[in-house]
């Protein structure tokens, strides 16, 4: 039996940023393995060669800063000569400060939101410039469980992703009448290093098994599936919804 062709994404161009770890590097490893020629971005060009070099298919790296305007826009536009058009832009660079709000600084507040939710404007945009021109594209935030419910001591991440929910839903009312689609992938608990103290602290990781129908910690792979489907065809006619991948969390109290 072969897949339905409405899922069929070989031979697009997939921009994941933040994709030498963690939920990025699935990702873009995913589209890889659906046939589409990838491009890793993150800040460890190093790192980002090894992991190039351990995927398969046609796979190139972009050594640039998310939270950095002009960096940005010279990435997306050097991206795009040396392997050509985006099809496919997935906004996964991200970071989490686990602090008190009483406790939290200034600086921090500030890094946080240029990571989390700036960096999906200045890269949407860019990537947005040529995708509207072009009268095609996807674009896929990485949102998560934390755009709808908090948690003591998170409210600043939260924050970010509840306005990278909007973000999301604002770029689909500017963009999808110009051919460029943007919906939001909402992962759960998943394990990787920006939850390691949390997957280390026995009681909350014992409280996630708990909390979650699933009954256990997400893994990056288990965000695959979504992706796949929000990039492909058979998503077309979505926009400006974020799919959570949380194992039921979301929905259950
Ligand atoms: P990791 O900390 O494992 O990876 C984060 C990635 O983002 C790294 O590859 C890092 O690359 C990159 N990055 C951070 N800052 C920048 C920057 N300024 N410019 C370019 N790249 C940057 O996190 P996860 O894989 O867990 O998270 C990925 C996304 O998923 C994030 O947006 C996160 O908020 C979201 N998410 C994660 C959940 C989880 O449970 N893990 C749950 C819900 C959402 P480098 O530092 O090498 O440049």
């Amino acid at each position: 039996m072969t897949a339905h062709p409405l899922f069929d994404i070989g031979g697009r161009t997939a921009l994941v940023t933040g994709s030498g770890r963690g939920i990025g590097l699935a990702l873009a490893r995913g589209l890889a393995e659906a046939g589409c020629t990838v491009v890793l971005n993150g800040r460890d060009a190093a790192r980002l060669d090894e992991v190039a070099a351990a995927l398969p298919g046609d796979v190139h790296t972009a050594v640039f800063d998310v939270t950095d305007g002009a960096s940005v826009a010279a990435g997306i536009a050097d991206v795009e000569e040396r392997v050509g058009p985006l099809d496919i832009l997935v906004n996964n660079a991200g970071m989490q400060l686990r602090a008190p709000l009483l406790e939290f600084t200034d600086s921090d507040w500030h890094r946080i939101l240029d990571t989390n939710l700036t960096s999906a404007f200045l890269v949407g945009r860019e990537a947005a410039r040529r995708m509207t021109r072009r009268g095609h594209g996807k674009i896929i935030n990485i949102c998560s469980l934390q755009s709808e419910v908090v948690r003591p001591g998170i409210a600043p991440y939260a924050a970010t992703k509840g306005a990278l929910k909007m973000l999301t839903k604002g770029m689909c009312a500017d963009w999808g009448p110009h051919g460029v689609q943007v919906n939001g992938l909402g992962p759960g608990y998943i394990e990787t290093e920006l939850t390691r103290p949390l997957v280390e602290d026995e009681e909350f990781s014992a409280w996630v098994r708990r909390r979650t129908p699933a009954g256990r910690w997400g893994r990056t792979e288990d965000l695959v599936g979504g992706l796949l489907f929000l990039a492909s065809a058979a998503a077309d006619f979505i926009g400006g919804q974020v799919l959570y991948v949380d194992g039921g969390m979301t929905s259950v109290l």
